[in-house]
């Protein structure tokens, strides 16, 4: 039975991967920085009759990672797979508007941010946690795949990877990293036998997200009208889209496909607008 390490598996995309992969008879190690959401997915893949547990992880500290890593050796044996999962946005990386007015530079309303606003903190913060994230558990948890055959690693970039989206340069660039580092490394890991692939999801609903692009009420904000009308396919994205394309790249099926990046996201990246 192959292991797969799942990181951000308390997640709402990552914790929908984990339950498709478990149902399909891997078993899963689902880190988090909240163990408790990890623990949730991880008692009803084990109440369906799937093998799971969850682990406590920081993936921006090696520490925390060396230590999820014995654990899961101990409990589940060595990783063949592993999914990182574990990103996102923060607000102190976003800009209020879409394009900058002169206007704007006069505006001085309680939180409204400006490009020259935004904080390195927070710009640090996004790049951290989408790229270096994606980078240690790869130090951590690939070193058990060298050496074994029917090894992957799959990277979650994002569909503003290709193109930016307004307002979030941090987030934009975090994961044209993550896009770019997916290649760089399949080919680094190309002699080791290690696949390295990406999904790019284009706009599902989440926490991250959702005050973006609803109102309290459940309509839709301006910004989520824009996306909707963006997306030939008419509509966000639902986690159970990426369970296929996540199943293929982990099998073998795939097993000469390394150094994709793969958009999920109903047609948005493909569509110029006209
Ligand atoms: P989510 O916020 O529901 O899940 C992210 C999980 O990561 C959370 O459980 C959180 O606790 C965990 N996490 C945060 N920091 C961590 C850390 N330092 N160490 C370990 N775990 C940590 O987000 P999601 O929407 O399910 O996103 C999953 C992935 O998909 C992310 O990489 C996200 O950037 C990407 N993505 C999401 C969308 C979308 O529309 N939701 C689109 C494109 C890409």
């Amino acid at each position: 039975m192959k292991t797969v390490v799942i990181t951000g598996a308390g997640g709402v995309l990552c914790g929908t991967l984990a339950k498709a992969l478990a149902k399909q008879g891997y078993q899963i190690a689902l880190l988090d920085l909240k163990k408790e959401a990890a623990d949730k997915i991880a008692n009803e893949i084990n109440a369906a009759g799937g093998k799971a547990i969850g682990v406590a992880a920081n993936v921006l500290e090696k520490e925390s990672l060396e230590a999820a890593k014995k654990e899961v050796n101990e409990k589940l044996g060595s990783c063949d797979i592993l999914v990182n999962g574990a990103g996102g946005n923060h607000p102190l990386g976003t800009t209020s508007n879409p394009f900058l007015m002169e206007v704007d530079l006069q505006n001085t309303t309680e939180g409204f941010k400006t490009f020259f606003d935004l904080d390195a903190e927070g710009i640090k913060f996004v790049f951290n946690l989408n790229f270096i994230g994606t980078l240690l558990p790869t130090q951590v948890f690939s070193k058990d795949m060298i050496g074994k055959k029917g090894c992957s690693i799959l990277n979650i970039s994002s569909m503003n990877a290709f193109t930016p989206l307004t307002k979030i340069p941090a987030y934009s660039g975090a994961k044209a990293a993550v896009s770019n580092f997916t290649q760089w490394l399949a080919v680094h890991f190309s002699k080791v036998g290690i696949r390295v692939n990406a999904l790019a999801p284009g706009f599902f609903l989440t926490d991250q997200n959702r005050a973006l692009l609803t109102t309290e009420n459940g309509e839709l904000t301006a910004r989520g009208n824009t996306i909707i009308g963006q997306t030939p396919m008419g509509r966000f994205g639902e986690p159970e889209d990426l369970i296929s394309t996540t199943l293929y790249l982990c099998d073998d099926a795939s097993s000469f496909v390394t150094g994709v990046v793969i958009p999920i996201d109903g047609g948005f990246s493909a569509f110029s607008g006209v």
